[in-house]
């Protein structure tokens, strides 16, 4: 039977995170189901940015000793929780792209070139292949695919040395069983990089627990750091004096403000800095993971999945009748998100319903991602967006002549 309205709020009236809701500046008359891709703004972001742009303002460069040159793992030590990571495992840097190509790296050197190919997934985010074979091209490394579908184990040899993994993939939001795939690689002698795009703020990730040695994220989608927002790498403490890491920059150096000719690794996770950061893009960031400590990730995890299914119970008959796939995994092996697919007019249904204010994405081709955020989605939102998504889809509202126009993002 098709949820109605009044059991929506229901939910939303036994809903323990429905606190977290007024803690965020949403535009009016919005439903944002697209927190997978730019999370929302905390309204304590605001706060924090004002004070480190008076900072600026009013201390100059004495700004440096007052908690933005640290900050990098003042936030690392912040996030670590979420992530089931020690104090000094994660550094928050840079970005996945760059902090992969530092993983990578260092791994390499690591392993004292014993091994000579960076095994990566097709299909995945683009980011994590391309910066392999970047890697490989001025090294001499070589680079290998994993199929999509394809058994990883088939794929593992002596020559392995690294594999770039997502925890849960950005398309379908398959869920990967991480301390299994961990053991596996580290059977073979190879390490992986797990890929925590779209893990981290999502769900309980426990890299710890899993033998997990190296993993990357980002931290403007679920962890709502905003735009451009750093990115995070964790390396677990016994793994973390093996070697250098290419980005060699004077932030991550042992003895930053010596100006020493040449380059000494900082000892633990501090030699994955790179240089000078933003210490404006901090700021909201470090006020979105205060939020976050306050945040029952058990709860999270389970009205995470609850909202997902509420989206689906809503739409399945509409699904059958009208040629959209669902695409996404039973809910033990998904992630934060609902995965369809309509060939023809995947893009210009998610244009239609950006027109009404439901905002979802688009990622070619065919595919219409909704995420689901419990911090600032209530049942209702979720009901009110799949009746948008029902009519635009029964009216063919999305034939509308300016809906078929792509812009740059996506
Ligand atoms: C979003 C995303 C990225 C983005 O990388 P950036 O360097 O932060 O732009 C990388 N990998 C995955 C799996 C993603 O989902």
């Amino acid at each position: 039977m098709t949820p109605t309205l009044e059991s929506a709020r229901k939910l939303d009236r036994h809903d323990p995170l429905a606190g977290f809701k007024a803690r965020f500046a949403l535009p009016e008359g919005v439903l944002y189901l697209d927190g997978n891709s730019l999370g929302a703004q905390p309204r304590d972001a605001r706060e924090a940015l004002a004070l480190t742009r008076d900072q600026w303002r009013d201390e100059l460069v004495k700004g440096w000793n007052q908690g933005w040159f640290d900050a990098p793992e003042r936030l690392g030590d912040l996030l670590a929780p979420l992530l089931g990571a020690g104090p000094g495992e994660v550094v928050v840097s840079d970005n996945i792209t760059l902090n992969l190509f530092k993983l990578l790296g260092y791994i390499i050197d690591s392993q004292k070139r014993a091994r000579s190919v960076i095994l990566s997934e097709g299909g995945n985010f683009p980011s994590d292949s391309y910066i392999a074979q970047g890697l490989c091209r001025f090294t001499g490394l070589e680079h290998r695919v994993l199929p999509e579908g394809g058994d990883l184990a088939d794929y593992l040899d002596e020559r392995v040395a690294a594999v770039v993994l997502s925890q849960v993939h950005y398309r379908t939001g398959r869920l990967r069983d991480m301390a299994a795939i961990t053991a596996l690689v580290r059977e073979q002698g190879a390490e992986v990089i797990w890929d925590l795009a779209h893990s981290a703020g999502a769900m309980p990730v426990d890299l710890n627990g899993s033998g997990v040695r190296y993993a990357v994220g980002c931290t403007y989608k679920y962890l709502n750091g905003g735009p451009g927002a750093p990115g995070f790498l964790y390396v677990h403490k016994d793994s973390q004096a093996r070697g250098w890491q290419p980005l060699s920059g004077w932030h991550g150096h042992a003895a930053p403000f010596d100006f020493e000719g040449d380059y000494a690794p900082a000892p633990g996770i501090l030699r994955f800095r790179t240089g000078t950061h933003s210490a404006l893009a901090y700021a909201p960031l470090e006020a979105s993971l205060r939020l976050w400590r306050e945040v029952d990730m058990t709860a999270l995890r389970a009205k995470s999945l609850a909202l997902g299914e509420l989206f689906q119970d809503c739409l399945t008959d509409l699904f059958e009748s009208k040629g959209i796939e669902d695409i996404t995994p039973p809910v033990a092996e998904r992630g934060s998100q609902v995965a369809l697919i309509h060939r023809e007019h995947g893009y210009a249904i998610v244009q239609a319903l950006i027109a009404r204010g439901v905002i979802g994405d688009y990622r070619a081709p065919g595919l219409m991602r909704f995420g689901f955020t419990p911090l600032y989605l209530s049942y209702e939102d979720v009901w009110q967006a799949a009746r948008h998504f029902r009519e635009v889809v029964e009216t063919r509202e999305y034939l509308g002549p300016a809906l078929l126009t792509r812009s740059a993002v996506t």
